[in-house]
Protein backbone atom coordinates (compact mmCIF):
# COMPACT_ATOMS: atom_id res chain seq x y z
CA UNK A 1 0.00 0.00 0.00
CA UNK A 2 1.78 3.23 -0.99
CA UNK A 3 2.02 6.37 0.98
CA UNK A 4 -0.58 8.09 1.96
CA UNK A 5 -1.10 11.10 -0.56
CA UNK A 6 -3.56 13.32 -1.12
CA UNK A 7 -5.00 14.86 -4.97
CA UNK A 8 -2.41 17.99 -4.10
CA UNK A 9 0.45 15.61 -3.67
CA UNK A 10 0.70 16.33 -0.33
CA UNK A 11 1.92 13.19 1.40
CA UNK A 12 0.79 12.61 5.25
CA UNK A 13 4.06 11.44 7.51
CA UNK A 14 1.89 12.66 10.74
CA UNK A 15 -0.78 11.12 12.83
CA UNK A 16 -2.91 13.04 15.90
CA UNK A 17 -4.55 11.01 18.11
CA UNK A 18 -6.75 11.72 20.34
CA UNK A 19 -7.00 9.53 22.86
CA UNK A 20 -10.10 10.97 25.30
CA UNK A 21 -12.24 14.36 25.07
CA UNK A 22 -12.01 14.22 28.73
CA UNK A 23 -9.82 17.37 30.27
CA UNK A 24 -9.45 18.42 33.57
CA UNK A 25 -8.62 22.03 32.57
CA UNK A 26 -10.78 24.97 31.85
CA UNK A 27 -8.69 26.80 29.64
CA UNK A 28 -10.61 29.83 28.22
CA UNK A 29 -10.12 29.36 24.66
CA UNK A 30 -10.88 26.06 24.59
CA UNK A 31 -13.25 24.79 27.48
CA UNK A 32 -14.16 27.71 29.72
CA UNK A 33 -16.96 25.85 31.51
CA UNK A 34 -14.52 22.45 31.86
CA UNK A 35 -15.40 19.14 29.96
CA UNK A 36 -18.94 18.26 29.80
CA UNK A 37 -20.08 14.41 28.70
CA UNK A 38 -22.16 15.13 25.57
CA UNK A 39 -24.26 12.63 23.62
CA UNK A 40 -21.07 11.64 22.28
CA UNK A 41 -19.53 10.57 25.28
CA UNK A 42 -22.20 8.01 25.75
CA UNK A 43 -19.93 6.00 23.25
CA UNK A 44 -16.54 5.12 24.45
CA UNK A 45 -12.93 6.57 23.49
CA UNK A 46 -10.81 4.36 21.51
CA UNK A 47 -9.70 1.04 23.30
CA UNK A 48 -5.65 -0.41 22.93
CA UNK A 49 -6.24 -2.45 20.97
CA UNK A 50 -8.07 0.19 18.19
CA UNK A 51 -5.78 2.04 18.68
CA UNK A 52 -3.25 0.01 17.89
CA UNK A 53 -5.03 -1.22 14.82
CA UNK A 54 -5.58 2.22 13.68
CA UNK A 55 -1.50 3.13 14.10
CA UNK A 56 -0.94 0.00 12.47
CA UNK A 57 -2.76 0.82 9.76
CA UNK A 58 -1.15 4.71 9.35
CA UNK A 59 2.32 2.99 9.83
CA UNK A 60 1.79 0.63 6.78
CA UNK A 61 1.20 3.54 5.08
CA UNK A 62 3.94 5.91 5.58
CA UNK A 63 3.14 7.35 9.02
CA UNK A 64 6.55 7.94 10.88
CA UNK A 65 5.20 10.03 13.76
CA UNK A 66 2.26 10.12 16.26
CA UNK A 67 1.38 12.55 18.42
CA UNK A 68 -1.28 11.44 21.30
CA UNK A 69 -3.38 14.09 22.24
CA UNK A 70 -6.85 14.72 23.63
CA UNK A 71 -8.77 16.30 25.71
CA UNK A 72 -5.96 15.63 28.31
CA UNK A 73 -4.41 12.12 27.18
CA UNK A 74 -3.27 11.81 30.68
CA UNK A 75 -7.30 11.54 32.19
CA UNK A 76 -6.83 7.99 30.41
CA UNK A 77 -5.37 5.20 32.76
CA UNK A 78 -4.21 2.80 30.15
CA UNK A 79 -2.00 5.92 28.73
CA UNK A 80 1.01 3.64 29.54
CA UNK A 81 -0.03 0.76 27.67
CA UNK A 82 -1.23 2.77 24.96
CA UNK A 83 2.14 4.25 24.32
CA UNK A 84 3.24 0.87 24.35
CA UNK A 85 0.83 -0.21 21.71
CA UNK A 86 2.02 2.32 19.77
CA UNK A 87 5.42 1.63 20.07
CA UNK A 88 4.97 -1.70 18.23
CA UNK A 89 4.87 -0.30 15.05
CA UNK A 90 9.26 -0.14 13.96
CA UNK A 91 8.03 2.13 11.24
CA UNK A 92 6.66 4.93 13.64
CA UNK A 93 10.65 6.68 14.86
CA UNK A 94 8.23 9.43 16.88
CA UNK A 95 5.61 8.99 19.06
CA UNK A 96 4.75 12.35 20.84
CA UNK A 97 2.13 13.47 23.06
CA UNK A 98 0.50 16.90 23.95
CA UNK A 99 -0.46 17.08 27.60
CA UNK A 100 -1.20 20.03 30.12
CA UNK A 101 1.48 18.48 32.37
CA UNK A 102 -0.75 17.58 35.06
CA UNK A 103 0.77 14.40 35.61
CA UNK A 104 4.49 14.91 34.09
CA UNK A 105 6.31 14.85 37.67
CA UNK A 106 4.19 11.17 38.65
CA UNK A 107 4.23 9.23 35.31
CA UNK A 108 6.82 10.77 32.78
CA UNK A 109 9.25 7.63 33.36
CA UNK A 110 6.87 4.86 32.81
CA UNK A 111 5.65 6.60 29.66
CA UNK A 112 9.33 7.44 28.19
CA UNK A 113 9.88 3.88 29.61
CA UNK A 114 6.92 2.36 26.65
CA UNK A 115 7.81 4.61 24.13
CA UNK A 116 7.24 7.67 24.38
CA UNK A 117 10.23 10.09 22.63
CA UNK A 118 8.94 13.49 22.48
CA UNK A 119 6.91 16.07 24.85
CA UNK A 120 4.67 19.04 24.39
CA UNK A 121 3.55 20.62 27.11
CA UNK A 122 0.80 23.59 27.12
CA UNK A 123 2.01 26.76 29.23
CA UNK A 124 0.32 30.60 28.13
CA UNK A 125 1.70 32.16 31.25
CA UNK A 126 4.85 31.64 33.27
CA UNK A 127 3.02 34.18 36.08
CA UNK A 128 1.27 31.62 38.22
CA UNK A 129 -1.30 34.12 38.93
CA UNK A 130 -2.14 34.37 34.87
CA UNK A 131 -1.57 30.52 34.30
CA UNK A 132 -4.37 29.93 37.01
CA UNK A 133 -6.75 32.29 35.10
CA UNK A 134 -6.33 31.26 31.84
CA UNK A 135 -6.40 27.62 32.99
CA UNK A 136 -8.53 27.23 36.36
CA UNK A 137 -5.92 25.50 37.50
CA UNK A 138 -3.56 26.94 40.21
CA UNK A 139 -0.97 24.57 38.61
CA UNK A 140 2.03 26.37 37.10
CA UNK A 141 4.64 25.13 39.48
CA UNK A 142 3.23 21.32 39.31
CA UNK A 143 3.89 21.53 35.26
CA UNK A 144 6.82 23.44 35.92
CA UNK A 145 8.07 20.53 38.45
CA UNK A 146 6.52 17.94 35.58
CA UNK A 147 9.20 19.56 32.76
CA UNK A 148 12.00 18.86 34.93
CA UNK A 149 11.31 15.58 35.62
CA UNK A 150 10.42 14.70 32.03
CA UNK A 151 14.49 16.02 31.49
CA UNK A 152 15.80 14.28 34.52
CA UNK A 153 13.87 10.96 32.33
CA UNK A 154 16.18 11.65 29.78
CA UNK A 155 14.40 14.05 27.13
CA UNK A 156 16.72 16.18 25.73
CA UNK A 157 14.40 18.90 24.36
CA UNK A 158 10.74 19.22 25.15
CA UNK A 159 8.37 21.40 23.86
CA UNK A 160 6.03 24.12 25.19
CA UNK A 161 3.07 25.55 23.86
CA UNK A 162 1.75 28.91 24.02
CA UNK A 163 -1.30 30.31 22.57
CA UNK A 164 -0.43 33.51 21.98
CA UNK A 165 -3.49 36.21 23.06
CA UNK A 166 -3.08 40.03 22.83
CA UNK A 167 -2.69 41.80 26.10
CA UNK A 168 -2.27 38.14 28.56
CA UNK A 169 0.90 37.38 26.72
CA UNK A 170 1.92 38.83 23.99
CA UNK A 171 3.78 41.47 25.78
CA UNK A 172 5.57 39.03 27.63
CA UNK A 173 7.85 38.30 25.05
CA UNK A 174 10.97 38.68 27.43
CA UNK A 175 10.27 36.59 29.66
CA UNK A 176 9.90 33.87 27.91
CA UNK A 177 13.02 34.00 26.07
CA UNK A 178 14.42 34.62 29.91
CA UNK A 179 13.36 31.01 30.94
CA UNK A 180 14.57 29.51 27.44
CA UNK A 181 17.94 31.07 27.34
CA UNK A 182 19.38 28.00 29.88
CA UNK A 183 17.13 25.26 29.12
CA UNK A 184 16.47 23.10 25.60
CA UNK A 185 12.84 23.91 25.21
CA UNK A 186 11.38 24.59 22.10
CA UNK A 187 8.71 27.31 22.61
CA UNK A 188 6.03 27.41 20.12
CA UNK A 189 3.71 30.82 20.13
CA UNK A 190 0.27 29.11 18.91
CA UNK A 191 -1.72 31.81 17.11
CA UNK A 192 -5.65 31.95 18.79
CA UNK A 193 -7.65 30.18 16.56
CA UNK A 194 -11.64 30.82 15.98
CA UNK A 195 -13.73 28.60 16.85
CA UNK A 196 -17.41 28.11 17.03
CA UNK A 197 -17.71 28.74 21.29
CA UNK A 198 -14.72 31.40 21.22
CA UNK A 199 -15.48 33.66 18.66
CA UNK A 200 -15.56 36.64 21.01
CA UNK A 201 -12.53 35.79 22.40
CA UNK A 202 -10.86 35.45 18.82
CA UNK A 203 -11.67 39.31 18.45
CA UNK A 204 -10.49 40.23 21.89
CA UNK A 205 -7.15 38.74 22.04
CA UNK A 206 -6.37 37.24 18.33
CA UNK A 207 -2.60 38.50 17.17
CA UNK A 208 -0.74 37.73 14.85
CA UNK A 209 2.30 35.84 15.51
CA UNK A 210 4.28 38.45 13.29
CA UNK A 211 4.54 40.65 16.49
CA UNK A 212 6.65 37.79 17.74
CA UNK A 213 8.74 37.22 15.16
CA UNK A 214 9.32 40.99 14.02
CA UNK A 215 11.27 40.98 17.25
CA UNK A 216 12.69 38.14 16.72
CA UNK A 217 14.46 38.81 13.86
CA UNK A 218 15.26 42.51 15.13
CA UNK A 219 17.16 41.28 17.82
CA UNK A 220 19.65 38.33 16.36
CA UNK A 221 17.01 35.36 15.78
CA UNK A 222 17.65 33.10 12.79
CA UNK A 223 14.54 31.15 10.81
CA UNK A 224 15.87 27.08 10.54
CA UNK A 225 14.93 24.95 7.64
CA UNK A 226 11.39 22.95 8.07
CA UNK A 227 11.55 19.09 7.75
CA UNK A 228 9.02 16.33 6.29
CA UNK A 229 7.35 15.31 9.48
CA UNK A 230 7.69 18.39 11.41
CA UNK A 231 5.06 20.11 12.85
CA UNK A 232 3.60 23.32 11.21
CA UNK A 233 5.96 26.12 13.31
CA UNK A 234 8.48 28.18 11.73
CA UNK A 235 11.54 27.70 14.57
CA UNK A 236 13.82 30.31 15.27
CA UNK A 237 17.06 30.33 17.02
CA UNK A 238 20.11 32.30 18.66
CA UNK A 239 23.54 31.26 19.80
CA UNK A 240 23.06 33.09 23.21
CA UNK A 241 20.08 30.14 23.85
CA UNK A 242 19.77 26.82 24.57
CA UNK A 243 16.30 26.77 23.87
CA UNK A 244 14.18 28.16 20.43
CA UNK A 245 11.42 29.87 19.53
CA UNK A 246 8.87 28.40 17.02
CA UNK A 247 5.67 30.03 15.58
CA UNK A 248 2.19 28.66 14.66
CA UNK A 249 0.45 31.01 12.25
CA UNK A 250 -2.59 29.16 10.73
CA UNK A 251 -3.87 32.28 9.43
CA UNK A 252 -0.93 32.89 7.14
CA UNK A 253 -1.03 32.93 3.59
CA UNK A 254 0.40 29.12 2.56
CA UNK A 255 0.24 27.63 6.00
CA UNK A 256 -1.71 24.37 4.54
CA UNK A 257 0.69 23.96 1.60
CA UNK A 258 3.08 21.57 4.13
CA UNK A 259 0.52 20.19 5.69
CA UNK A 260 1.70 16.62 6.57
CA UNK A 261 -1.03 15.97 9.15
CA UNK A 262 -3.97 13.69 9.48
CA UNK A 263 -6.39 13.56 12.74
CA UNK A 264 -7.96 10.80 14.03
CA UNK A 265 -10.60 11.87 16.70
CA UNK A 266 -11.07 9.91 20.17
CA UNK A 267 -14.10 8.23 18.66
CA UNK A 268 -12.71 6.91 15.43
CA UNK A 269 -12.90 9.42 13.03
CA UNK A 270 -10.74 10.34 10.62
CA UNK A 271 -10.26 14.41 10.30
CA UNK A 272 -8.78 15.49 7.28
CA UNK A 273 -8.48 18.82 8.73
CA UNK A 274 -8.51 20.37 12.41
CA UNK A 275 -11.35 22.82 11.10
CA UNK A 276 -14.10 22.21 8.81
CA UNK A 277 -14.65 18.53 8.19
CA UNK A 278 -17.60 16.03 9.75
CA UNK A 279 -15.27 13.56 10.15
CA UNK A 280 -15.01 9.77 8.47
CA UNK A 281 -15.90 7.16 10.74
CA UNK A 282 -13.43 4.18 11.15
CA UNK A 283 -14.10 2.62 13.81
CA UNK A 284 -16.51 -0.02 12.04
CA UNK A 285 -13.14 -1.37 10.27
CA UNK A 286 -11.25 -1.46 13.80
CA UNK A 287 -12.42 -4.40 15.13
CA UNK A 288 -10.33 -7.17 13.99
CA UNK A 289 -6.50 -7.75 12.67
CA UNK A 290 -8.11 -8.93 9.51
CA UNK A 291 -9.92 -5.27 8.77
CA UNK A 292 -6.22 -3.49 7.89
CA UNK A 293 -6.28 -3.39 4.45
CA UNK A 294 -10.36 -2.38 4.25
CA UNK A 295 -8.90 0.34 6.79
CA UNK A 296 -6.23 1.77 4.79
CA UNK A 297 -7.68 1.58 1.58
CA UNK A 298 -10.77 3.87 3.26
CA UNK A 299 -8.61 6.46 4.69
CA UNK A 300 -6.45 6.69 1.11
CA UNK A 301 -10.03 7.10 -1.15
CA UNK A 302 -11.00 9.62 1.95
CA UNK A 303 -7.46 11.54 1.04
CA UNK A 304 -8.64 12.40 -1.97
CA UNK A 305 -11.53 14.91 -0.61
CA UNK A 306 -9.01 16.84 1.73
CA UNK A 307 -9.22 20.54 0.52
CA UNK A 308 -6.74 22.31 -0.25
CA UNK A 309 -6.86 24.85 2.91
CA UNK A 310 -9.12 25.63 5.62
CA UNK A 311 -10.05 29.42 4.46
CA UNK A 312 -9.94 30.15 8.30
CA UNK A 313 -9.16 33.53 7.04
CA UNK A 314 -12.15 33.76 5.57
CA UNK A 315 -14.17 33.40 9.20
CA UNK A 316 -14.53 29.83 8.67
CA UNK A 317 -14.61 27.19 12.08
CA UNK A 318 -16.16 24.89 10.02
CA UNK A 319 -18.27 22.55 12.73
CA UNK A 320 -15.49 23.12 14.86
CA UNK A 321 -17.09 24.02 18.53
CA UNK A 322 -13.82 23.85 20.26
CA UNK A 323 -10.45 21.97 19.96
CA UNK A 324 -10.87 19.81 22.89
CA UNK A 325 -12.08 16.68 20.92
CA UNK A 326 -9.60 16.74 18.49
CA UNK A 327 -6.57 17.53 19.85
CA UNK A 328 -5.87 21.31 18.89
N1 LIG B 1 -4.82 18.74 26.95
C1 LIG B 1 -3.64 18.79 26.15
C2 LIG B 1 -2.96 20.13 26.31
O1 LIG B 1 -3.40 20.93 27.14
O2 LIG B 1 -1.95 20.36 25.65
C3 LIG B 1 -3.84 18.43 24.69
C4 LIG B 1 -5.07 18.95 23.97
S1 LIG B 1 -5.10 20.69 23.68
C5 LIG B 1 -6.64 20.86 22.80
C6 LIG B 1 -3.85 20.87 22.43
C7 LIG B 1 -3.36 22.27 22.18
O3 LIG B 1 -4.35 23.00 21.51
C8 LIG B 1 -2.99 23.04 23.43
O4 LIG B 1 -1.66 23.51 23.33
C9 LIG B 1 -3.98 24.17 23.41
O5 LIG B 1 -3.43 25.32 24.00
C10 LIG B 1 -4.26 24.35 21.94
N2 LIG B 1 -5.53 25.02 21.64
C11 LIG B 1 -6.77 24.71 22.05
N3 LIG B 1 -7.70 25.57 21.58
C12 LIG B 1 -7.01 26.49 20.84
C13 LIG B 1 -7.39 27.63 20.07
N4 LIG B 1 -8.66 28.04 19.99
N5 LIG B 1 -6.42 28.31 19.42
C14 LIG B 1 -5.13 27.90 19.50
N6 LIG B 1 -4.70 26.82 20.19
C15 LIG B 1 -5.63 26.12 20.86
Amino acid sequence: MPQFTDSFARRFYYLRLSITDVCNFRCTYCLPDGYRPDSRAQKSFLSRDEIRRVTRAFAASGTEKVRITGGEPSMRRDLTDIIAAINENPQIRQIAMTTNGYRLARDVVRWRNAGLSALNVSIDSLDPVQFHAITGQDKLRQVIAGIDAAFAAGFSQIKVNTVLMRDLNHNRLQQFLDWIRPRPIQLRFIELMETGEGSALFRQHHVSGAVIRDQLLASGWTAQPRQRSAGPAQVFSHTDYRGEIGLIMPYEKDFCVSCNRLRVSALGNLHLCLFGDGGVPLRDLLASDEQQLALQQRIARSLQQKSEGHFLHQGNTGITQNLSFIGG
